[in-house]
């Protein structure tokens, strides 16, 4: 089976009366991926810290490989914090580069994991400082070299998106990418084109395989160049949105890896996505496959 990889943030979110929460975009992604059964490592850093622990544990159970997770003393593992807004927009405080996340390096056992690796997935929130940047670079540079494949969701998140060459190495992951994964207006940050049709062909016609569009409850749309697929969403009880899109991503890359049709694939991402914002706390919401399986054969009912 293909192996997959992801680097970048690995942090904690607090919770109110639980938690710490394991969290970080590319560590959902690759929790809930290997939670599906896929083959898939993260390349990242954390403290030598009971938040770092706590990360690493629940990355290894969830069955993910955790080699390439550098463990660093002295420095503490990086923090996130959401606030939800009445207008259901969020805001985030970080504390990423001045963490051990922001120590991400292409050490020996990063080196090592890509070596096995067939796809690098790339979160836009990852590309935070001129190193991070070189790390998810590198990791493309590598894979495609040997003929793998690139999946890249921009996740935007201005907070920590603030490094000089950010931009340019969004467009840079982009124009190296199969699969693309925006939602809402992240689509329109890559393409000249104001509606949603003709940014999408433009953005086909620069060598993409495909776009997959993630429209919260309403699902999922999935275009490529002979035409579309669309894919509504499962209805559930909203406690939680943050992390929906990373284990969207998994799945659809998961099953995209797996040779699965476009309508297979997105009906796994959306049960994934639904299931993930049913719990607070962004990784509490990922299940193994036999349940995202009993999910969708039972409609409504979560595990
Ligand atoms: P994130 O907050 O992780 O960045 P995102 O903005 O990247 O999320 P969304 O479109 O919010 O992505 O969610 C991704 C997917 O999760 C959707 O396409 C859908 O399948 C599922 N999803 C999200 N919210 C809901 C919901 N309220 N009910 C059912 N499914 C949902
Ligand atoms: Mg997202």
């Amino acid at each position: 089976m293909k192996k997959l990889v992801s680097a970048g943030e690995i942090l904690v979110e607090p919770g109110p009366l639980l938690g710490p929460y394991p969290s970080g975009a590319p560590a959902i992604f690759i929790g809930q991926a290997a939670a599906l059964g896929q083959p898939a490592g993260l390349i990242g850093a954390v403290g030598d810290d009971d938040f770092g622990r706590l990360n690493i544990e629940r990355l290894r159970t969830l069955g993910a490989d955790v080699s390439a997770i550098a463990v660093h003393k002295g420095h503490a593992t990086g923090t996130a914090f959401v606030t939800y807004r009445a207008d259901a927009s969020r805001h985030f405080v970080f504390n990423i580069r001045n963490s051990a996340a922001g120590l991400i390096e292409t050490n020996a056992a990063a080196t090592k994991l890509l070596a096995g690796a067939d796809h690098v997935h790339v979160m836009g929130s990852s590309l935070f400082s001129d190193r991070a940047i070189a790390v998810a670079l590198s990791a493309i540079e590598t894979v495609k070299a040997k003929g793998g494949t690139v999946s890249f969701d921009p996740n935007i998140r201005r907070e920590i998106m603030q490094a000089s060459g950010m931009r340019e190495a969004l467009d840079q992951v982009l124009a190296q990418a199969e699969i693309f994964l925006p939602s809402g207006e992240e689509l329109f940050l890559f393409s000249s084109a104001r509606d949603e049709k003709g940014a999408v062909e433009e953005l086909l016609a620069r060598g993409l395989s495909c776009i997959v569009l993630k429209k919260g409850a309403a699902g999922a749309v999935y275009h490529d160049r002979h035409g579309a697929v669309a894919s509504s969403g499962f209805a559930v009880d909203e406690v939680d949105p943050t992390g929906a899109g990373d284990c969207f991503g998994a799945a659809f890359v998961s099953f995209w890896l797996g040779g699965a049709a476009p309508a297979e694939a997105l009906l796994i991402a959306n049960a994934c996505g639904a299931l993930a914002v049913t719990r607070k706390g962004p990784m509490e919401g990922i299940f193994p496959l036999e349940a995202v399986e009993a999910f969708i054969a039972t409609g409504k009912n979560t595990p």
